[in-house]
């Protein structure tokens, strides 16, 4: 059976992944076959354990097939040494995890498009993906620091990229692609850098294994003209660690909330860690007022991607959407005037259309 494990962490992460947990229980009601454990995880380790990365989850971490992972980070620990604040709990379990790819799906919901700062027929219909290298480039390259050279300070690093590393990523775009709109543009600034360069020609050999997805190049500058210009020109974005770091979080913002935006990060194997893209959101922590849409789809996420089961996913999506359409807004998604639904009413209305959706 399939374990996954559940990482409800801080601010608003226990209320949202409350909400999460009757997903998961309603699915289980209808027969899905799932073993769940609980874990603690940044300023929730550090309270229960001393440190953001407790030993007792890094156990559980071993064992499970699937991870899903709310949101750390709070006030409370902000002046704590760098080592023990809540987020290094984060980079700790992706370390641990090995999860070199991140997928962030972009998907416009046509009733909410007026929220979008992007004029509604730009953003219609939009539904794209990004895959994300995690675990390489300029953020991990050696050599790096800042030294001394001729009386004055210099700050490197290095921007670099393997064979290897380039071959498995491009692979889960392909893969990606090919559920989806067969196309694959892949982001790189091979006019000045030659670690772009051997990107680009990596994932053109690689490409020779799909032929049946579409292969596009394009600069990153030009990538992130063309996001706000024509997004819906794009089905898969494939881009390195640092491109894409930028380019995802501007792609965000077409959708209008933070709020809705889950993603997810995986390793070859299939095992994967899945979090909304939002933070813990002290400021409306413990009143019931969080979005826990982007939880939600992280489930529907984690269904696709880990556990086998697309068609779940697309329930959840389904059940995601029908609700917004029926008009029920959390706050961060409401017009002026609309009346205002809790963090539990958000999760009981999905859970109400999802079992209608399962009984079809
Ligand atoms: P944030 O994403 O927590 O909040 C930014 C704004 O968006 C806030 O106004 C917040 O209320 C709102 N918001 C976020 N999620 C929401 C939701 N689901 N529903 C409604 N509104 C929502 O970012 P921040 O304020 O910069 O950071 C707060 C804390 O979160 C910090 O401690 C930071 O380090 C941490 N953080 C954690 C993660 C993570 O766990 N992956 C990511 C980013 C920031």
């Amino acid at each position: 059976m399939k374990q996954v494990l559940l990482l409800a962490g801080d601010g608003i992460g226990p209320e949202i992944m409350a909400q999460a947990k009757k997903v998961l229980a309603l699915l289980r009601a209808h027969g899905l076959a799932l073993n769940v454990l609980e874990g603690n995880i940044g300023g929730a380790g550090v309270d229960s354990e001393g440190v953001p990365y407790p030993e007792s989850t890094r156990a559980l971490v071993a064992q499970a097939d699937a991870v899903l992972l709310a949101c750390v980070g709070g006030k409370k620990w902000d002046n704590l040494p760098r080592d023990l604040r809540p987020e290094q709990g984060l980079l700790a379990i992706r370390a641990d995890l090995g999860v070199f790819a991140n997928l962030r799906p972009v998907k416009a919901i046509s009733a909410l498009s007026e929220q979008s700062s992007l004029k509604k027929e730009l953003i219609e219909g939009l539904d794209l993906l990004i895959v994300r290298e995690l675990t390489g480039d300029i953020y991990f390259g050696q050599p790096r620091g800042i030294e001394m050279q001729e009386g004055e300070r210099i700050g490197f690093n290095t921007m670099r990229y393997s064979e290897t590393e380039i071959r498995r990523i491009a692979k889960v775009a392909f893969e990606a692609a090919r559920a989806r709109n067969k196309s694959v543009c892949s982001i790189d600034k091979m006019n000045v850098l030659e670690c772009s360069q051997l990107w680009r020609e990596v994932v053109q050999a690689v490409s020779a294994d799909y032929p049946d997805v579409r292969l596009t190049h394009m600069l990153v500058d030009n990538a992130a003209m063309q996001l706000i210009r024509q997004p819906k020109a794009f089905d898969v974005l494939l881009t390195g660690n640092l491109f894409g770091d930028i380019l995802s979080d501007e792609a965000s913002m077409l959708t209008g909330s933070i709020g809705l935006l889950p993603s997810a990060s995986v390793r070859e194997d299939g095992v994967g860690l899945y979090e909304p893209i939002h933070g813990s959101a002290p400021d409306i922590a413990g009143q019931n007022k969080a979005n826990p849409l982007a939880m939600i789809l992280s489930v529907g996420m984690m269904l696709r991607y880990s556990l086998e089961q697309p068609l779940l996913c697309e329930k959840i999506e389904q059940a995601v959407e029908a609700v917004i359409n029926q008009g029920l807004r959390t706050a961060d998604i409401a017009q002026k005037g609309q009346e205002i639904a809790t963090t539990d009413e958000m999760g009981e209305a999905v859970c109400a259309q999802l079992q209608q959706l399962l009984a079809l």
